[in-house]
This record gives structure tokens, C-alpha cells and sequence, in this order.
């Protein structure tokens, strides 16, 4: 996810700005003000509520901002990410995107202030009402738009600076010059973020080999939980002799020795680009635990992938893996391998419809040869590090 705040007095070219950052990152565009004057147009309650705030030109309530922003934010599950545009405008609204994000389990990436004099913002105003229509584009109500900018408004800049995340940039350049700048300082903080990938699919669906590959080719840490245990249990650690015992009963491990496996891998590779999670979260409960595990390192899941096979494919797969060397402690009888299929059933399936609802979940035809299922989770993944170009 990519979280921008687009920031600046009226007239700074904040509308202007947004078009292209919503374009090359694919973001959900969030425009308080013109939510408002759809709100006006369609008459609703809230529309009449904020008719003569916004007719004067002074701040609306945050009740009806936060019932705004909440609808579309939920009218918008899959989002790569949100372009607020005349929001936060005060330090107390600051708090409220804290709260929005935090329940998207996210963060506001940048807020990009557009530096424009006050004059140049009346200038541009005046002019812009002669075709906006807008009832507030006029010089008396444009001169308390100002004020309430400069008294309300302004203080949010410490808020982000505070928290390293405010950039500014001369909003007196040309359109195109504006536009470069704002595009670069919105890509470094792309770049910058780790992504997060997590791989699905049943037992015997290829979904440990693809994933390893993956995560060579794409320079991730490879995260997969059945591996760290294995290694645990190769070097006869207490660890290791718990889990060979529950291995041999085809139990699942429990949280408490697999999440501080994790935990030591992700605060040990935090220069990487990023994770690929494979056999991990198993259950619901594991899926709430990764997404504290990957906030507290200041990133969150940005790709699900699930790797479909079907069933008497899978059966076939498992047993014939087991007449072969690369047989698992946990595929060595058919009874274990039924245990594990259902367990990913039971357990599994639901948290795979979790993220569905909340994320999205790319499936992935898992039938094809290794190179024809590893293309298509490459082409997936890359679309992550790809920044669209310029319009
Ligand atoms: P804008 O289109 O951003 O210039 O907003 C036009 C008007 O809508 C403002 O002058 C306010 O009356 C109202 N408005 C827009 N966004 C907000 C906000 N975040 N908080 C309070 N009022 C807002």
C-alpha cells in the first residue's frame, strides 16, 4: 500500500497534482472537498448539514468528515493504497488518518505540502471561479479559507515532520515541473517500503518450491515456518526435539514456538526488500499474529497468492513424494497426508477467505510445469515493484 497526503492552501494545484499520482500508482483517490459537493448536489442530509459551512468557507465537522472518509474507504476494499487531497486539515484530523490507517493496518507514507504564497492562491482562485461554479470561489470567502488555513491548518505540517514523512515542494514551478517532483518524492517512498508476500496452497501444490524460488529471484526473504523448524530439528535443539515429536503425531506446532522463530527472522533481515511468507499463517489466529508482527516492522501485506491443484492431483503428488528421498517426516503414510490436506481445509481455507475479503488473493493455476506456474507468481510479484510511467 502507498498512502499519500497531498497538502497546501486552496489553490495550491492539489487537484491537479492528484491525477497523476493516481494514475502511476493506481491509488484510491479521496477528495474531501469534492465528496462534499456531491453530498451538496445529491442533497442528502449530510449534504445539507454542510451547505453553509462550506458556502463561507470554513472548516466542516469531523463527524461528517470521518462518515465520509469511512464510507469510501470501505467502498474500496482491494485499494493499493489512498491519495487524500484536503485532508488531514487540522492536527485533531491527523489523528483521525492515525486511526483510519492503523485500522487498515497501514501508514501514511507522505504528505507532500505544495508551497504557494497567499496571493498566487487568491490569483489563482478568483481566476478559477469564473468556470468552477464553486459557490466559495470567491474573494471574501477565498480570504477565510486562507485564514482558516493558516490558523487550523498549517500546524499539521509539524505533525508529519515530526514523524519524517513531510516533504515540501514549490508549488510556484510549472505544472510539469510540480509534477516531477512530487512523482519523484512519491516513488522514493515506494521504493522504500518492504513488501510483504504471502503463499498459499495445499500440501503438494508446489507452493514451498515456487515460493523459495520466488523469493531468490526477487531478492525476499524467504520465510516459510516448516523450513526454520526442520533446521531447529537437524541441529538437535530443545525446539527442534518438541517439533520432531508433534511432526511424527502430524500435530500443527504451536504459536508460541513458531512466532518467535519468525519474529528473530524478520527483525534479522530488515535491510531485505522485503518477505515471502509460504506455510505461515496456518490459521486465523496466525493471521492476526502476522499482521502485529508486520506492523510492529512498519510494513504490511502487500500480495496473496494461492496456488490451486486439484485434489486427486495433490493426493498423487504427496504419495508419490513419499517413495522418494524428498519425503517429509509428515508425508511418510497416507493417514498423515489426509491429516495435513484436511488441516489446510479446516484451518487454512478460512484465513485464505479472510484476506480475500480484505486484501484480495491472486490464484494461480498450479496445474503447469514449474515454469509455467513460477511465471505466472513472478508476473504478480513484479507488478509490486512496477511504478507506472508518466501521463
Ligand atoms: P476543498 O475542495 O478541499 O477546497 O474544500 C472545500 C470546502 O469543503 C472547505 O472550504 C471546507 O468547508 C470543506 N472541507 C473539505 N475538506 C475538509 C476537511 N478535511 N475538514 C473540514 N472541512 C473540509
Amino acid at each position: 500500500m502507498l498512502n499519500i497526503a497531498l497538502f497546501g492552501p486552496p489553490g495550491a494545484g492539489k487537484g491537479t497534482q492528484s491525477r497523476q499520482l493516481v494514475d502511476r500508482f493506481n491509488l484510491c483517490y479521496i477528495s474531501t472537498g469534492d465528496l462534499l459537493r456531491k453530498e451538496l448536489k445529491a442533497e442528502s442530509e449530510l449534504g445539507k448539514k454542510a451547505k453553509d459551512i462550506i458556502a463561507s468557507g470554513n472548516l466542516v465537522s469531523d463527524e461528517i468528515i470521518v462518515q465520509i472518509l469511512e464510507k469510501t474507504i470501505a467502498e474500496n476494499p482491494n485499494a493499493n493504497g489512498f491519495l487524500f487531497d484536503g485532508f488531514p486539515r487540522t492536527t485533531i484530523q491527523a489523528y483521525i488518518l492515525e486511526g483510519l490507517m492503523n485500522k487498515l493496518n497501514s501508514e501514511l507514507d507522505c504528505l507532500i505540502n505544495l508551497e504557494v504564497p497567499e496571493e498566487e492562491s487568491v490569483k489563482r482562485l478568483l481566476h478559477r471561479g469564473k468556470t468552477s461554479g464553486r459557490s466559495d470561489d470567491n474573494e471574501a470567502v477565498i480570504r477565510n479559507r486562507l485564514k482558516e488555513y493558516h490558523d487550523k491548518t498549517l500546524p499539521v505540517l509539524d505533525f508529519y515532520a515530526q514523524k519524517g514523512v513531510r516533504f515540501d515542494v514549490k508549488g510556484t514551478g510549472s505544472i510539469e515541473e510540480v509534477q516531477a517532483e512530487v512523482a519523484r518524492i512519491a516513488a522514493s517512498q515506494y521504493t522504500k517500503k518492504p513488501v510483504s508476500i504471502v503463499v498459499f496452497g495445499y500440501p503438494g501444490s508446489g507452493r514451498g518450491s515456487q515460493a523459495h524460488a520466488l523469493a531468490e529471484k526477487f531478492g525476499l526473504e524467504f520465510v516459510a515456518t516448516g523450513k526454520m523448524l526442520q533446521e531447529e530439528m537437524d541441529a538437535g535443539t530443545e525446539i527442534g526435539k518438541q517439533v520432531a515429536e508433534l511432526y511424527e503425531s502430524g500435530e500443527l506446532v504451536p504459536d508460541e514456538i513458531v512466532i518467535p522463530l519468525i519474529e528473530q527472522k524478520i527483525a534479522s533481515s530488515q535491510q531485505a526488500r522485503g518477505f515471502i511468507f509460504k506455510g505461515f499463517p496456518r490459521t486465523l489466529v496466525q493471521s492476526y499474529i502476522l499482521d502485529g508482527l508486520l506492523m510492529k516492522h512498519g510494513c504490511s501485506i502487500s500480495k496473496i497468492l494461492e496456488i490451486e491443484v486439484p485434489m486427486l492431483q495433490l493426493m498423487e503428488r504427496l504419495a508419490k513424494r513419499s517413495r522418494t528421498d524428498s519425503c517429509m517426516p509428515y508425508d511418510t503414510s497416507t493417514e498423515k497426508i489426509v491429516r495435513r490436506l484436511r488441516d489446510h481445509e479446516e484451518k487454512t481455507m478460512p484465513v485464505i477467505k479472510k484476506y480475500e475479503q480484505q486484501h484480495g488473493v491472486k490464484t494461480i493455476d498450479g496445474t503447469g510445469n514449474f515454469d509455467q506456474v513460477f511465471e505466472a507468481c513472478a508476473t504478480e510479484i513484479q507488478s509490486l515493484f512496477q511504478v507506472g510511467s508518466l501521463k
